[in-house]
């Protein structure tokens, strides 16, 4: 089936993006490919056709590729002209932007050569997959191809594509840009086509129901980050979705050892994006969102509404711990944090507390093996709390079991799909991304296992 484009927006007009015809890579090949994102689309994984979108040769009947202009602050200082510099919209089929990165330059590529090397699209292709696969809104990776385009980095690598799909590219820096230049008509154009993208009410004040969305929307996502011990890397306002997707995954990490102040992109020399500054960062992003809509919403209404930030994150975060930890009480979840932060591994804690059926069971041994002997009185002391909440573990640990993840895309594992394929062999590589993509099954258990003495210490930088 050919796919049926809408080009809904390119149709905003040629001040939103310069229409950019890509750039083809040379001999590409498929390397990675996720059956499930491709099903959304309805995208024959494997066609001649497929392929040729991929390298850039040839793209499909109806798309209209597009590179989008954005702003954006960067690491807190603001860049008034940034957009895609690597890749390009082509155009919405059924609900799904497809986004092809690795495209070859744009007019916003300033010193980069458009292109994505296959380390950086390995792992953007892991963390969005993975991250859908445990109900995180995100952008997807539905595809991901080789080529012999040579690309100078450190050293000389090969250049990939990745076929992202997501439900809108609209960053929170979009609307930066259209503030910033005091082009009031098109910003509010951007807001209208959101709304309507998205089927929300605008009301009195259409500016300020997209605020209250977006606000609500990415206070959950950083919730489930947090939850999920999860660390965007380079949250920009460039890199935040308007709707609360994840998106842009760079440097991202996902904590081993347990650690608030654990900074995953080796670039980030202040720690600003470390892990537990992402709700404050997120709020932050959005005070930029709420500036930026001042015009068309007014000062007094935006003030009141990101007053809500809070609140909302809270009672995120309260939702996100009881769906790991079940209906336990307050006590129950502060105590729970503060095991946490004793530095145990975070995704093992929390999937053998939900395996955990009592004292006489082998679980507690696996649960209590995570932590050290001065530390297991605490331990001891929170599953005291835990009786007192719980009739049923059996119940409890059959519920639980399907929210609280086997494996992460830990950095270790990252990189040994990535040798994998650098390697050429991409059924390895697919073999462990399926492990990580079905992340509640049983796999081969070298994936759910903390990273080797040798891969504790992983750096990985911003864009390559
Ligand atoms: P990021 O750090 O991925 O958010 O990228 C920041 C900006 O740099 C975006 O506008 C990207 O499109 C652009 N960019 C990143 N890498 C490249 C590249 N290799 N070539 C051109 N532009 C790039
Ligand atoms: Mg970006
Ligand atoms: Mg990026």
């Amino acid at each position: 089936m050919p796919l049926a484009f809408d080009n809904a927006f390119a149709r905003l007009g040629e001040g939103f993006f310069t229409r950019v015809t890509p750039t083809p890579l040379l001999n590409p090949s498929f390397g990675l490919t996720s059956a499930r994102a491709c099903a959304l689309i309805g995208l024959d994984s494997g066609s001649d056709e497929t392929l040729a979108l991929m390298g850039a040769h040839a793209l499909p009947q109806g798309a209209d590729p597009v590179a989008q202009v954005y702003a954006g602050h960067q690491f807190g200082g603001f860049s008034p002209r940034l957009g895609d510099g690597r890749g390009l919209l082509i155009g919405e089929v059924n609900g799904w932007d497809l986004h092809l990165k690795g495209a070859g330059q744009t007019p916003y590529s300033r010193f980069g050569d458009g292109r994505a090397v296959v380390r950086s699209s390995v792992r953007e292709f892991i963390g969005s997959e993975f991250m859908a696969a445990v109900s995180v809104p995100t952008s997807r990776a539905a595809l991901l191809a080789v080529s012999d385009t040579p690309v100078q980095r450190e050293r000389i690598e090969r250049a990939a594509s990745l076929l992202r799909l997501a439900r809108t590219h609209v960053r929170l820096g979009h609307f930066e840009y259209f503030q910033t230049q005091g082009q009031l008509d098109p910003l509010a154009q951007l807001v209208d086509h959101v709304l309507t993208r998205f089927g929300i009410e605008g009301g009195a004040n259409p500016a300020l129901a997209l605020f209250n969305e977006s606000l609500s929307r990415n206070a959950g996502l950083v919730a489930q980050w947090q939850t999920l011990g999860f660390c965007h890397g380079v949250m920009n306002t460039d890199n935040t979705s308007i709707i609360g997707d994840t998106l842009d995954y760079g440097p991202f990490g996902f904590l081993d050892q347990h650690d608030p102040t654990h900074v995953c992109n080796h670039s980030d020399h202040q720690g600003r994006y470390r892990f537990e500054n992402q709700p404050g960062v997120m709020k932050w992003n959005l005070a930029c969102l709420a500036e930026a809509l001042i015009p068309l919403a007014g000062v007094e209404p935006l003030r009141a509404a990101i007053g809500a930030f809070d609140d909302c994150y809270r009672s995120a975060f309260r939702d996100c711990l009881h769906a790991r930890l079940g209906p336990v009480s307050e006590e129950a979840l502060f105590q729970w944090l503060g095991l946490l932060e004793l530095g145990v591994d975070h995704t093992l804690a929390y999937r053998y507390q939900a395996e955990y059926r009592g004292r006489s069971d082998g679980h507690y041994a696996r649960l209590a093996g995570l932590f050290s002997d001065a530390q297991r009185p605490a331990l001891d002391a929170w599953l005291a709390t835990l009786h007192d909440c719980v009739d049923d573990f059996d119940a409890r640990a059959r519920a639980l079991c399907l929210t609280n993840p086997r494996r992460v895309p830990r950095n270790w594992i990252c990189q040994q799909i990535i040798e994998f394929g650098e390697g050429g062999d991409w059924a390895a590589a697919q073999r462990a991304c399926d492990a990580l993509f079905n992340p509640f099954d049983e796999a081969d258990p070298r994936w759910d296992s903390p990273p080797p003495e040798s891969m504790r210490h992983l750096a990985v930088s911003c864009s390559s």
